[in-house]
């Protein structure tokens, strides 16, 4: 087979382990996962009443504009209809902007670690990609436009970060958006965007009024709650939407999602309730770090990683036994630290009482 070079050695993603996996495995019946980041509330209670209702139809191919869900969005956001592009859960839009831009004899500026998908995707589309340390877990910003030269088509910036819970302030971001050249695409990874309390964050729909050469992401799989749908979009000015259109599958975004994440964005206040009870919950785990000395970034997200000194698959794997899947570090670029999704009050002091336990058997060993 004529395989491309580049994929060769590519690895497949490895998702976190399954909830029935480690069931069988440590013989527990509840388990709690706390890995990937998605809401521990679930999602608006307003989208079982509505699934009851559905009456579309499962056999035709679904509204591959999307049509609805673009007019909620884009009325939520305050942009027009024609700055949207919606995807099969942001992973696709990052997929579809790669394909657009990268290939060989171009090259692509992110930071590391951060979201592994922007590599993953430059790789197989043969670009070379351009790795900048974070700086204390934050964006080098300076680092990252010394990077790009002429043969820079896109620059990543993961705002608040995927692994870090890091974000970048409103100031320094606009100062490293007016020094990119105008014809390098800057994709602004926004996951978490509704996770954010930061007074100086800034407003990403503002900034895509002023930067032409911006596109921000976003999804419904994390604090929307839901994952399972494969929701995410795309806001940016109509010259860039329009030029990845053409790229994106034709059925993208199936007839359940749609019709979910178009009744799920009109519920702000139970996204404002997710926020808030998050900030809670983060309290709990920054008491248990600072209690035992343990190294973390503070975090704009609902996730939280934090630095045990040790070999991260050993706290995982602890974790793991007494019914808590969290993320070990290994993969994430953080060899001895392990990033926890916020859970519920009562998730949140489970996982903390197996990392305490963790600790002192440790000690005593
Ligand atoms: C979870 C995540 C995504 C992917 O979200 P989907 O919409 O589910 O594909 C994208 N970027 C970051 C930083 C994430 O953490």
């Amino acid at each position: 087979m004529k395989w491309k070079n580049q994929i060769t050695d590519l690895e497949a993603y490895k998702p976190g382990k399954t909830i029935d996996e480690v069931k069988k495995r440590f013989g527990l019946d509840s388990i709690v996962k706390l890995a990937s980041n998605e809401n521990p509330f679930g999602y608006s209670p307003k989208v079982d009443a509505l699934l009851e209702q559905f009456d579309g139809s499962y056999t035709l191919y679904p509204d591959g504009y999307a049509t609805y869900l673009r007019e909620e969005v884009a009325a939520f956001l305050n942009v027009d209809e024609k700055q949207l592009i919606f995807t099969n859960g942001t992973d696709e839009l990052i997929q579809i902007i790669s394909r657009a831009l990268l290939e060989e004899g171009k090259n692509t500026v992110m930071a590391t670690p951060t979201f592994s998908q922007y590599r993953h995707n430059a790789v197989v589309d043969g670009a070379e990609v351009r790795e900048i340390p974070l700086n204390n877990g934050d964006h080098d910003l300076e680092a990252m436009l010394a990077a790009i030269d002429e043969h820079t088509a896109v620059v990543w910036v993961c705002s608040p970060n995927n692994p870090t819970g890091t974000y970048i302030p409103k100031e320094p971001l606009e100062a490293f958006l007016n020094k990119v050249p105008k014809d390098v695409l800057v994709v602004l990874d926004e996951a978490y965007a509704e996770y954010v309390v930061a007074s100086d964050y800034y407003d990403s729909t503002a900034l895509i009024r002023q930067y032409s050469n911006l596109i921000v992401t976003r999804t419904f799989s994390k604090i929307y709650g839901l994952a399972s749908f494969r929701v995410g979009y795309g806001i940016a000015n109509e010259a860039i939407i329009q030029a990845l259109e053409p790229v994106r599958p034709p059925f993208n975004t199936n007839v359940l999602g749609q019709f979910v994440a178009k009744e799920a964005i009109k519920d702000q206040a139970f996204i404002k309730e997710c926020r808030e009870k998050n900030r809670e919950g983060l309290k709990q785990f920054y008491a248990f770090c600072e209690k035992n000395g343990l190294h973390y970034y503070p975090s704009q997200t609902n996730f939280i990683l934090i630095d045990f000194q040790c070999d991260s698959d050993e706290v995982f794997e602890y974790v793991m036994s007494r019914g808590y899947i969290i993320r070990s570090g290994k993969a994430l670029g953080f060899p001895t630290s392990v990033r926890i999704t916020v859970g519920t009050h009562d998730q949140n002091i489970g996982v903390i009482a197996a990392m305490e336990d963790f600790l002192q058997n440790k000690a005593r060993s």
